[in-house]
């Protein structure tokens, strides 16, 4: 027989960026309910960045994650082969190094469980691997990424080096897509962050239908095309790469049932990830806010009001979804590109609503109507399919 040897008010499974944000949003406006999480690896967050624009955010998700941005840049540029432009809408960067500091701080250390992966969660409770429990008035699923029959997806995936520069890079701020480059395997872009005059964060990136990513030789490419640009790296900082869901269509309701009712689930667990990148962090912020201020954080009240919290979010972004059938089914991959070549050419304003899930009527209208880069009939064939 086992014992329950801990017990929280409020349990986060897996200590990623949207358990962090969570914790650090009750520390702060519920300081009154214990929170524990526990976590596999040796520190909260991994080795990660977290990017998103400056608009994502409210003023008060701004505040709550400001311990953790590491960079701020005022604009960012984009690069197509008929174009380049410079879109005047801050861009950021988060470090998990600086979300596992800001956990350390705002909670007591029994709190903050570490190398401890997690067998078994139950909506009361836990098994750890080493077989001792953990109780729970609520258990948050936060363990991340998985794969779901209910999603049908296309891929955003990458490998990114970060690397230090024999000499600067001379850009003054991120080029989110530089589309210049050979096109395989669906669309391909080289992405890079500029941390300091001569360090960077670049990263080879795919919109693919697979999700099979030859690490290897997509790092050469990184190298490839840091020798494009006339770039000279003195030494690899720090490796990541990762495959991301681009939602196309799917079955919330269904995907939240995956996990079992009363065990309550978060981040990228619940589908809370935009559908054109497959990036968390602006919804892993809103959703931290919205957890702290419910009114009552018993574990059944939780698990309600996250879930139609997560389809309310699902419904709001058909739209996305929409033009994910347009990119992934429509679209042969090959011209791709030409279809984020023409979505860039629109206006700055529209851009920012875009990604911050806010686009109006009028933008969806503004972004469906117009030249089409692929032909109508295939257009309606790709979003009547399935
Ligand atoms: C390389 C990479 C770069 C990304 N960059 C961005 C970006 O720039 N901007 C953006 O918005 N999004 C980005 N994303 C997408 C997404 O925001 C991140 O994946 C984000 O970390 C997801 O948050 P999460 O809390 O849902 O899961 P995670 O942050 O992945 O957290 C899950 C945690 O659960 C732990 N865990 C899993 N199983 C167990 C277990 N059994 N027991 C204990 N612990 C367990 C894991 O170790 C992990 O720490 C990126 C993703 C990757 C992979």
């Amino acid at each position: 027989m086992t014992v329950a040897t801990r017990h929280f008010d409020i349990l986060l499974v897996g200590g990623g960026l949207s358990a962090g944000l969570i914790a650090l949003a009750l520390a702060r406006y519920r300081p009154d309910v214990s929170v524990g999480i526990v976590e596999q690896g040796a520190t909260f967050g991994g080795n990660h960045t977290w990017s998103s624009f400056a608009s994502d955010l409210s003023p008060e998700g701004a505040e709550l994650v400001a311990p953790i941005i590491a960079h701020r840049w005022p604009s960012y540029e984009i690069r197509f082969p008929s174009f380049s432009r410079q879109l005047h809408s801050g861009y950021q960067s988060a470090f998990s190094h600086r979300l596992h500091d800001a956990l350390v701080a705002a909670l007591p250390s029994e709190a903050l469980i570490l190398g401890t992966p997690v067998a078994a969660v139950t909506p009361t409770g836990v098994t750890l691997a080493n077989q001792q429990t953990i109780s729970a008035g609520a258990v948050l699923d936060a363990r991340g990424q998985r794969a779901s029959q209910h999603l049908e997806l296309g891929f955003q995936k990458f490998v990114g080096l970060e690397v230090e520069l024999e000499e600067p890079h001379g850009l003054e701020g991120p080029i989110i897509m530089d589309a210049n480059v050979d096109q395989l395997d669906g669309y391909r872009f080289v992405y890079t962050l500029p941390f300091t005059a001569t360090t960077a964060m670049i990263e080879d990136t795919y919109f693919a239908d697979g999700l099979q990513l030859d690490r290897a030789a997509v790092a050469e490419r990184v190298h490839a095309y840091a020798r494009s640009q006339g770039w000279r790296i003195r030494r690899i900082i720090r490796e990541e790469d990762g495959v991301l869901p681009m939602t196309i269509a799917g079955d919330i309701r269904a995907h939240l049932a995956t996990i079992p009712e009363g065990v309550v689930p978060v981040g990228m667990a619940a589908a809370l990830f935009h559908p054109a990148t497959g990036y968390s962090f602006p919804d892993a912020v809103r959703l931290a806010l919205h957890v702290a201020k419910l009114p009552n954080l018993n574990g059944a009240a939780i698990d309600r009001a996250v879930r139609d919290y997560a389809v309310e979010v699902w419904n709001t972004r058909s739209f996305y979804r929409l033009l994910n059938k347009m990119l992934f089914r429509a679209a042969y991959p090959h011209e791709r590109r030409g279809i984020l070549e023409r979505f860039y050419g629109l206006s700055d304003p529209l851009v920012k609503r875009f990604y911050a899930g806010h686009s109006t009527i009028p933008d969806k209208i503004r972004v469906l109507t117009g030249k089409p880069p692929i032909p109508i009939p295939r257009a309606i064939r790709g979003i009547l399919k399935g």
